[in-house]
């Protein structure tokens, strides 16, 4: 293996590149979870994530990957034989769908091209010839992270109420929370799933549900088995601000100081910088003539942009000659995009120049795995980036 020297570039999708001040603020002894200088941390941190998800209501942190968060948005509110429909968007939408037929929910996947967000009209028409109200729960990816592509949840709650159906929406948001606009109460979402080693800019070991009145108290009439994932154990601790059981601390500390800075620098402004980072990131992709997994300009991720090889090139042979030559890791292509698309991550700590040794890192290594691309992609993204007007400048 060759030696490389300086920084390692981490550009997957998540997990993602930890501040300094993230890692530092990890570094220390763990507290007492049950003394007396606790309460007031688990509150921070309680409130903290209620502003990042904007909620008023509670926000629960597993210390589980996001998956964990999955499971818990199922075994909480659902029973088996329960009717759901859940728009297969690609890989984690595939993920989801897996965890939701060992619970043996009955599940109807609506399936897409996986180039494009769920198919809101098509949900719609189920919901309304659903007369009887059987479907319970609507699952959507906010941002699926193994092609680019957004669906809106909003868009999906308008389908709910206009078709006054009853059924929870359940929104996984792992890979779009505090990297584009989220908004747990005011788009009527009744379970947020959130994970940390994304826009939260942490290591991986916490993952979120933000929980609606609605969703809480089918939670409370559901008799359907759980334990360590219960919502109302955790919510009767919270409530004293600390958890049922040792919580993840040392990450805890790491959230408290990721919340800090998101909230220095502003969630509109952070939300803006992703864009910004994709805009750019996509206009390299469309001089290097490769390409996008995302057809519809209205679901670009502001967080990833996944790119297809051209026949016959396996993305996974030039991801290779990347990481060999550059030292960079890219985003591999994930179920049936495998061998076909490679992701680049421009998620969390993230800054132009990155963005700019991160182009400058796939166009280097188009050449030398000789996938067939035009020159110059790097320079179209600093053409983006050196407009300094659109810069969304940190809040006083
Ligand atoms: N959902 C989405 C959209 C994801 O991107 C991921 C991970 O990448 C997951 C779910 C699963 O989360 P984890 O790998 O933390 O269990």
């Amino acid at each position: 293996m060759a030696l490389h020297t300086g920084r390692h570039f981490l550009q997957i999708p998540g997990p993602t590149n930890i501040p300094d001040r993230v890692l530092r603020a990890m570094d220390r002894s763990a507290l007492d979870h049950r003394g007396p200088e606790f309460a007031e941390f688990g509150f921070a941190v309680f409130s903290g994530m209620q502003r990042i998800f904007r909620t008023k209501q509670p926000v629960i942190i597993f210390p589980s990957s996001g998956t964990g968060a999955w499971e818990a948005a199922i075994v909480n509110t659902l029973s088996p034989g329960d009717k759901v429909l859940l728009a297969e968007t690609g890989q984690f939408a595939v993920l989801w769908k897996g965890i939701a037929e060992k619970f043996k929910l009955d599940l109807e996947f609506l399936p897409t091209d996986w180039r494009r967000g769920a198919d809101v009209a098509e949900i719609e028409a189920r919901l309304a010839s659903d007369k009887l109200h059987q479907i319970k729960a609507v699952l959507v990816i906010h941002n699926e992270t193994s092609t680019g592509c957004v669906t809106h949840p909003l868009e999906v709650r308008k389908a709910l109420n206009r078709t006054n159906h009853p059924a929870l929406l359940m929104v996984d948001t792992i890979s779009g929370l505090a990297s584009m606009e989220y908004e747990h109460d005011a788009w009527g979402i009744d379970i947020s799933v959130g994970g940390s080693q994304k826009g939260m800019m942490l290591p991986p070991g916490l993952s979120f549900n933000a929980v609606s009145e609605k969703a809480l108290a089918i939670s409370k009439a559901n008799t359907s088995l759980r334990s360590y994932w219960d919502w109302h154990d955790m919510l009767e601790f919270n409530k004293i601000g600390t958890f049922p059981y040792t919580p993840a601390i040392n990450l805890l500390f790491a959230l408290r100081e990721a919340i800090a800075m998101l909230e220095e620098e502003g969630l509109e402004n952070v939300f803006a910088r992703h864009k910004r980072h994709a805009a750019a990131t996509r206009a390299a992709a469309k001089v290097w003539g490769l390409e996008l997994v995302c057809l519809d300009p209205n679901a670009y991720s502001p967080s990833l942009t996944a790119v297809m090889t051209p026949e016959g090139h396996d993305a996974d042979a030039f991801r290779k000659v990347v990481l060999d030559n550059f030292d960079m890791s890219l985003g591999t292509g994930l179920g049936k995009l495998k061998g076909r698309a490679f992701r680049i991550g421009h998620i969390g700590h993230f800054n132009d120049l990155m963005l700019m040794g991160t182009l400058a890192g796939v166009e280097m290594g188009l050449d030398l795995a000789k996938v067939p691309h035009r020159a110059g992609g790097v320079l179209a993204a600093m053409d983006i980036l050196k407009n300094r007007d659109v810069v969304a400048m940190p809040k006083a």
